[in-house]
């Protein structure tokens, strides 16, 4: 058994290759959940979505959101009568917010929410929210607090951020089933994920750093040079006190990490680490760089 750590773009392309080259049941991923959001009523789990679509064969793999050749008719609608969905939901990606939004209401656990959609769309790994505490990534601007998929899908990015923050009514607790995957685990893997909105969100959890402290734990960088691969992780690492680079990566992962991988064009030098070709442009890529991080995991 292997468990990810994994956001909802970089890590799937990775668990894309994975579900190729190992045993699907063999595969637990905990996914960030500080992303998530209520829109027009419903429950937006963008990463759960991402890596459960991922699974069931039907995300759409150009955007890495959403679900292929969903239609947008709703949502088309719903801003023409004039509320403010600031983010593009397809009508099938729709019915699975209605769901989740539904049962939490009802009093549902996350975790068992997300087992029961993962079931009826046939998905065979075991996917797992990274705590069933509500947790959300707001950032500071000049506009104020405002939730990270404000800055990032509503401004596009493109307005100042001053740092990170996390907002929760208690402290979020890793779910028995996160522990027991990790403890089911010979080797745990943090793919190419954003490492301040993604993967520290699922550190912070009570417990899970204890649990990984006695396993051998991989992490593959998001960075080339001083520049993510996509998205706004160089902006983030900046305003939370880290250098926007590999380097700068290893350090927000120094005490739990035992194996960095930094890509093969990678100009920032990162002591003792393993250089792959981690950029995956497409499923075959993917596939080459899980073998090759499974061959580093059977070798420890
Ligand atoms: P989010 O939840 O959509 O922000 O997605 P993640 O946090 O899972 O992934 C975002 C990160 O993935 C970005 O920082 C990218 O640099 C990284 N990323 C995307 N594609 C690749 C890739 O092919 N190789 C590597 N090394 N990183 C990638």
């Amino acid at each position: 058994m292997i468990t990810f750590l994994s956001g909802g773009t970089g890590t799937p392309k990775l668990l894309r290759g994975m579900q190729k080259v190992m045993d699907r049941h063999e595969i637990s991923v905990v996914v960030n959940t500080a992303e998530d959001i209520w829109i027009s009523g419903n429950h937006i789990s963008p990463d759960l979505d991402t890596v459960m679509y991922l699974f069931a064969g039907v995300l759409n793999t150009d955007t890495w959101w959403g679900i292929r050749n969903d239609t947008f008719t709703t949502h088309d609608e719903i801003t023409r009568i004039g509320l403010d969905e600031f983010i593009a939901i397809g009508d099938h990606d729709r019915a699975v917010h209605i769901a989740r939004g539904n049962m939490l209401r009802d009093g549902m656990r996350l975790t068992n929410i997300t087992k029961n959609l993962c079931d009826r769309f046939g998905v065979r790994e075991n996917v797992l929210p990274m705590s069933d505490t509500e947790v959300t990534t707001r950032v500071k601007t000049d506009l104020g607090l405002i939730h990270y998929q404000e800055y990032w899908v509503r401004s596009k990015g493109r307005i100042p951020i001053q740092g990170v923050v996390r907002c929760s009514k208690e402290s979020p607790e890793s779910s028995e089933e996160v522990l027991q995957a990790v403890a089911a685990s010979e080797v745990v893997v943090i793919g190419p994920s954003n490492p301040i909105t993604s993967i520290t969100p699922i550190l912070e959890c009570r417990s899970l750093k204890d649990a990984l402290r006695n396993k051998f734990v991989i992490a593959v960088s998001p960075f080339i040079g001083n520049a993510p691969v996509s998205g706004p992780a160089a902006e983030l690492m900046k305003a939370s006190g880290f250098e926007a680079t590999s380097a700068g990566t290893a350090g927000c992962y120094r005490d739990i990490v035992d194996l960095f991988i930094q890509d093969i064009r990678d100009p920032v030098e990162v002591k003792d680490a393993i250089r792959l070709d981690t950029l995956m442009t497409g499923e075959e890529k993917s596939i080459e760089l899980a073998e090759k991080i499974l061959h580093l995991a059977d070798r420890n």
